[in-house]
């Protein structure tokens, strides 16, 4: 049976008179992996603010597990933020003063009170899972992007959120970096992690996706599997968006 995780009904933001979102009414299921697409300005680092709670929606209601969030006191946000809050973004948002395991366990004791050994366990296991653990004791200076960035996700593993957001995880990454990123974000996918995740990465989209969503002018303007979108996108958005895609 699919249980629906996220919920969006009528969400709108808007910055002052601007309507960036316009009225987005989808839902992710659990184990879903969801690749969002679009032209830039459309509303999607939005939206996945709007996902995350880091942005009040303007109107619409966003539901946790059937649980509306809307209206819920601080404290109650806060630990749906762990929950939903596997949030990396573009840049990775690493501290440079401290070390790859130091970064990954911050979280762990200040935000979940956790002790440092068990904080110690922990982001080691999941520095180990996206191959980061023998750079441990090294400073982000001196890793690469990709690296960077899969600590980053390391670090959002850690904290064990049912869903895992990403916002352009990649662009930000030279060409040859961008596999292992996305080697990492499958393998991901593939244990059932539910995912929402922004990217231009088409072959990530074609290969891991359940669903595409099509983003421009602040709706979701088209959802369909990556078969049926690649193959046949029934707006005039979406024909216009992937025909400029293939012709770079
Ligand atoms: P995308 O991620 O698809 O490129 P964004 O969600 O970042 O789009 O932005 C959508 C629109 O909202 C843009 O026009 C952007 O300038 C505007 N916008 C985003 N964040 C803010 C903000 N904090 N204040 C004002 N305008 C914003
Ligand atoms: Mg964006």
């Amino acid at each position: 049976m699919t249980k629906t995780m996220i919920a969006v009904d009528d969400l709108t933001k808007n910055y002052g008179k601007k309507e960036v979102l316009k009225g987005i009414t989808e839902h992710v299921d659990q184990g879903q992996v969801i690749v969002v697409i679009g032209p830039s300005g459309s509303g999607k680092s939005t939206f996945l603010r709007c996902l995350n709670l880091l942005e009040t929606p303007t109107s619409g209601t966003v539901s946790f597990e059937g649980q509306q969030l809307n209206g819920l006191a601080e404290k109650d946000l806060d630990q749906l933020r762990e929950k939903m809050g596997g949030m990396v973004f573009q840049s990775f948002n690493l501290f440079a003063n401290m070390n790859t395991l130091e970064n990954v366990k911050l979280a762990l004791m200040k935000v979940k009170g956790l002790s440092d050994a068990e904080a110690d366990e922990i982001a080691k296991t999941q520095l180990a899972q996206v191959g980061m653990l023998e750079f441990a004791n090294q400073f982000p200076d001196s890793l690469s992007g990709g690296q960077k960035q899969r600590v980053a996700i390391a670090r959002a593993l850690a904290m064990n959120p049912e869903v895992m957001l990403f916002d352009e995880p990649t662009s930000a990454l030279d060409p040859e970096m961008v596999g292992e990123v996305l080697s990492v974000m499958k393998d991901l996918a593939n244990n059932g992690m539910t995912m929402v995740v922004v990217t231009h990465e088409m072959g990530f989209a074609k290969s891991v996706a359940d669903q595409i969503w099509f983003m421009a002018d602040g709706y979701v303007q088209e959802t369909g599997s990556p078969e049926a979108f690649f193959a046949n996108p029934q707006t005039e958005r979406a024909q216009d968006f992937l025909g400029k895609l293939l012709n770079v």
